[in-house]
């Protein structure tokens, strides 16, 4: 079997993107180091994909670490790399830590992928990448804007240094750049875990209806959009975890190859029509009010994905309103099993 490391394993995506990879065949090993994740995910995993899952406590910042695993491990074919500090207001605050998290991380693997002759990378990247952008929807030719915050502005030259080194020959490359992931995997074993308050809409918005928030706060409703909400790209989280695997298969046709892709809908959902999906999929009425505009929030952005359907052959086969019936799942495990 293809060894894939997942950096970042343990985290929402990477979680996911575990379950898919076993689905197609692979072997996921994950790498993370539980800065930002739950130990008790892996059994979790294990339990829904009924087999064991190899695991490594590394950190990617610390090169030793990582070249003695590299070591240790031989025949990698490719690594899918979630493991990045996220937070955007906590990067504004302590914009070092996110520098030398994300940047150093990214270019140890580089390094060891290159002294390791392993060829095959998928890297999590971020719409955020587009910042205020001149048109609602964007394709992988938008302009990337100044970044907004200095965790943007790590996913930009990530990006960079990942083009750069394909192009030096050091590697192949699938940039993946995310909309809004939401849901959870169906079964309700895996979801996302936000330490603290969460700071997006879903988390929230669940904790809220299981009674563990208030209310929640709907920032802004003055933006010029037909309800005057805020309008993303919602993309339930297996849409967007198959799309590794596909990512994947697509390098293993194309060697060389180096590329950045949209992962989203190509539809568009204010946040008022996905709070009100969400009461009417799940029958359940939330406190919310509407506040003030956050700071940095664009008014709208949603992907076109043509490019990832016609040369990735993916595309998002799930609605938000089963996003949500999920999310609401998942929320409900926890309050039941946590
Ligand atoms: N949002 C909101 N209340 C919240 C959290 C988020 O109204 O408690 C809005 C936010 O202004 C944005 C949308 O929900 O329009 C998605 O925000 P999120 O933080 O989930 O993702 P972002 O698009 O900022 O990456």
């Amino acid at each position: 079997m293809k060894k894939v490391i997942v950096t970042g394993g343990a985290g929402f995506i990477g979680s996911h993107t575990v379950v898919e990879l076993v689905n197609a065949g692979y072997e996921p090993i994950i790498l993370d180091n539980f800065s930002n994740s739950d130990e008790r995910i892996i059994k979790q995993l294990e339990q829904l994909l009924d087999q064991e899952i190899e695991v490594h406590n590394i950190d990617c910042t610390k090169e030793q670490q990582l070249a003695r695993f590299f070591l240790l491990e031989g025949n990698i074919h490719g690594i899918i790399h979630f493991a990045a500090h996220k937070a955007v207001g906590e990067s504004v605050k302590d914009p070092l830590k996110y520098y030398r998290n994300n940047l150093i991380s990214l270019m140890n693997l580089i390094k060891l992928m290159k002294e390791s002759e392993v060829k095959n990378l998928v890297f999590s990247s971020s719409c955020t990448v587009y910042g205020e952008p001149d048109t609602t929807v964007v394709t992988e030719k938008s302009p990337r804007k100044e970044a907004a915050s200095p965790y943007g502005n790590t996913k930009r030259i990530s990006e960079d240094i990942i083009i750069d080194s394909s192009i030096a020959g050091d590697l192949s490359a699938a940039v993946l750049r995310y909309f809004n992931p939401i849901g959870a995997h169906p079964s309700g074993l895996i979801g996302e875990l936000p330490l603290g308050v969460p700071n997006n809409l879903v988390p929230y918005l669940t904790q809220v209806a299981a009674g563990q928030r208030e209310c929640l706060t709907i920032f802004g409703d003055d933006y010029d959009t037909p309800d005057g909400t805020c309008i993303r790209d919602y993309i339930h989280v297996v849409d967007l975890a198959k799309a590794h695997v596909n990512a994947l298969q697509w390098l293993e046709k194309n060697p060389g190859a180096c590329d950045t892709f949209n992962i989203g809908t190509g539809n568009g959902h204010s946040v008022l029509e996905l709070v009100n999906s969400f009461e009417k999929v799940n029958d359940i009425s939330l406190n919310r009010t509407i506040g003030e505009k956050r700071p940095g929030d664009v008014s709208a952005i949603y992907a076109d994905s043509e490019k990832a359907e016609q040369i990735l052959n993916w595309q998002a086969e799930l609605s938000m309103a089963d996003a949500l019936k999920d999310a609401w799942t998942w929320q409900t495990y926890l309050k039941n099993n946590w």
